[in-house]
Parts: C-alpha cells; structure tokens; sequence
C-alpha cells in the first residue's frame, strides 16, 4: 500500500524544484518537471547554466528525497499529480493524462486476457506522459512485460521517459508522429488512449484502407488500423475510444475494417460521471487480430460500468465481468 505522506513529500519536492527551473530557464512548468526528473534520477544537477543560488536550493530540496525508499506506485502519484498541476496551465483537451481509475480498470482487464501468460510485449503509440502504460505495467509486476510507446508531443514524451526512469521500467520510446511507418515488431497487445479527431496529413492517410473518401480521415480509426498492423495474429488491442465510434459519418468505413481484421471481445462503456460531459464520454474497445487460431467469443462483453464509487455495482459488474471470462474459456 503506498503511504500519502510519501507521495505527498516527493510531489512538494518536485512542484518546488519545478517552480524554480521554470522561472530560471523560462520554460514551461511541465519541462521544468522533466528536468528536475531528470536531476533526482541522475542524483546530481545536469543543467550547468544554473546559477549557484539555484543550485544550491535544488541540493537542499533534492537532499530530502532517498528514491530507493519509494514504491513504484508512489514515484508515479507524486509525478502524476505534479504533471496534473503542469496541464492545467495550458494542454490541449487530447494531451491529457488518462486517469488512475480508467488506468486500474484496464490493468485488471488486461490481466485478465493475459491469464497464464508469463511474459509479453505491449505498445502505446498514444504513450503521452506514460501514466496509463505505467499504471499497467505497476499493477502487472508479477509479469515480464517488453514494453514499446511512441507520441508526436516531445515534452510529454520526455515525461514518459523520466517517469520510466524514477520508476526503473524499461520502455523503448519513439517521438514520432505514429501513423507514419513505426520501428517496432510486431506486439501481443496495444493499449492507447488514442487521440480522437481529424488527423490532418492526407497523402499519409492514403496508405490506409480506412481512409476516407473524401476529406481528413478520423485519425481514431488511423490508429486502431496502425496498431491492427503491429499486432501479431491473435493479440489484443485494447483502446479508449468515443462512445459514438459506430455512429460517425465514417463509421461504415470501420465496420468494415473491423469485420474483415478483428474479432470484437468486448466493448466496456466507461461511467460518464468521470469526464466532462456525455459527449466527452468515452469507452473500452477490445479487438483481437484474426489469426489461424482466433475465434469469435460466444458472447461479446458488453458492459456498462457504475461510477466507480459505487461499490455494490462496481462488485457486481466485476462478478459478471469474471463469469464472462469462465465461460469463455471453458467453451
Ligand atoms: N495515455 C496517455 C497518458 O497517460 O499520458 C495520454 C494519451 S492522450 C489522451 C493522447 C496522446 O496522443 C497525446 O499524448 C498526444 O500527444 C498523442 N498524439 C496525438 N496525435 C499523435 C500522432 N499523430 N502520433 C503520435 N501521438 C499522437
């Protein structure tokens, strides 16, 4: 169990290291967070134009931090919370950070589906700042996991690297845009909270068969057909997409992508209480790529979680969820 007073600690020290990186290198709080992460894990200060005064407060503040002392899941809150307070000053609606409770809830599914297997390969090409990927790869720590994550955002990304680092993962990262060719071998699972909207390069979206006829593609559907690629036959892809996926204007195109590549293991409607409005809302996609060995589940999961403060539902849901998983194996 990780102890407040730990996590609260480790964010002070690096709310108050970022503050003062920010206003000596004038960047933006979420790049002083990265290089005060960068400092604890390197345990010395790497940016020589400090001044000495700077310096000589960052040692004080960092002097109070033994990083051995903290669990994994500690050093991800204290970073999570101080990565909240950095996008509040200005991210755009699709950087955010997935949140702890869709981060726990996909943990348990993914360790579900993984039943069995010791170790495996997983890919974000939506990694961010890492928090979801993290958070999976904390709560699987019984498994050997080769982990991959690619994003377009160079700070995020640069979070996601420290944030690897502090908590001792090892994660090969891509700054990229991700619907170019990617440099990773085919995976057993993706998991992305991918982004959802247009995706403006259409000479790029040419080379996919869920390209629109005419205008910008969606570039949701771009990323389930790009992860569909770097899946190998019979692996899973597990993504947050809008709750309207099928009702688009271009949702026939993914019908028939989906019909023709993937077998639908569930779709998990996630509680709308936990984003800012119902069209905000979003869901859990579970695809399987088609191989010689897949079959269709007899029944697709179809759920529709309670607020997650809702304990007797959420314990309910779970024990349908989990006879979902001995019925299907036993079929
Ligand atoms: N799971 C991430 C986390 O916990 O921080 C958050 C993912 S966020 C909802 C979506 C991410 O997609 C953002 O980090 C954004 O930079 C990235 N993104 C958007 N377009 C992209 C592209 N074409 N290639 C790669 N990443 C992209």
């Amino acid at each position: 169990m990780e102890k407040f007073s730990q996590i609260e600690q480790l964010f002070h020290v690096l709310d108050d290291t970022a503050k003062a990186l920010q206003e000596e290198l004038d960047c933006s709080y979420l790049e002083a967070l990265a290089e005060t992460g960068e400092n604890l894990f390197h345990g010395r200060i790497i940016q020589e134009e400090l001044s000495e005064i700077t310096k000589k407060r960052l040692n004080k503040e960092y002097q109070n931090i033994v990083l051995s002392k903290y669990s994994r899941e500690e050093l991800r809150k204290a970073f999570q919370l101080a990565i909240l307070k950095g996008m509040k000053e200005n991210i755009q609606p699709n950087h955010q950070m997935t949140p702890d409770t869709i981060g726990m809830f996909v943990s348990y599914l993914v360790e579900k589906f993984m039943e069995g297997k010791q170790s495996f390969s997983l890919l974000d090409p939506a990694v961010g700042t890492g928090n979801l990927l993290f958070t999976i790869l904390n709560q699987l720590k019984g498994k050997k996991i080769q982990a991959y994550g690619v994003d377009i955002d160079d700070i995020l990304i640069k979070l996601a690297y420290v944030g690897a680092n502090l908590q001792e993962h090892s994660v090969e990262l891509f700054n990229q845009d991700s619907l170019q060719p990617l440099f990773v071998d085919p995976v057993d699972m993706v998991i992305s909270d991918i982004p959802v909207g247009y995706y403006p390069n259409d000479a790029r979206a040419a080379d996919y068969e869920m390209k629109a006829d005419s205008g910008h593609t969606y570039a949701h559907h771009l990323f389930i057909e790009q992860s569909l690629r770097h899946l190998s036959p019979g692996g899973y892809g597990f993504f947050l997409v809008p709750n309207n996926l099928f009702e688009s204007e271009q949702s026939q195109i993914l019908h028939k992508f989906i019909k023709k590549h993937c077998i639908i293991q569930g779709v998990i409607q996630l509680p709308i209480s936990i984003f800012k409005n119902e069209k905000a809302a979003k869901s859990i996609f579970i695809i399987q790529k088609k191989g010689t060995e897949t079959t269709p589940p007899k029944n697709v999961l179809l759920v529709q979680l309670p607020k997650f403060s809702d304990q007797a539902g959420m314990s309910n849901i779970l024990q349908k969820i989990d006879q979902w998983f001995v019925d299907e194996k036993s079929k």
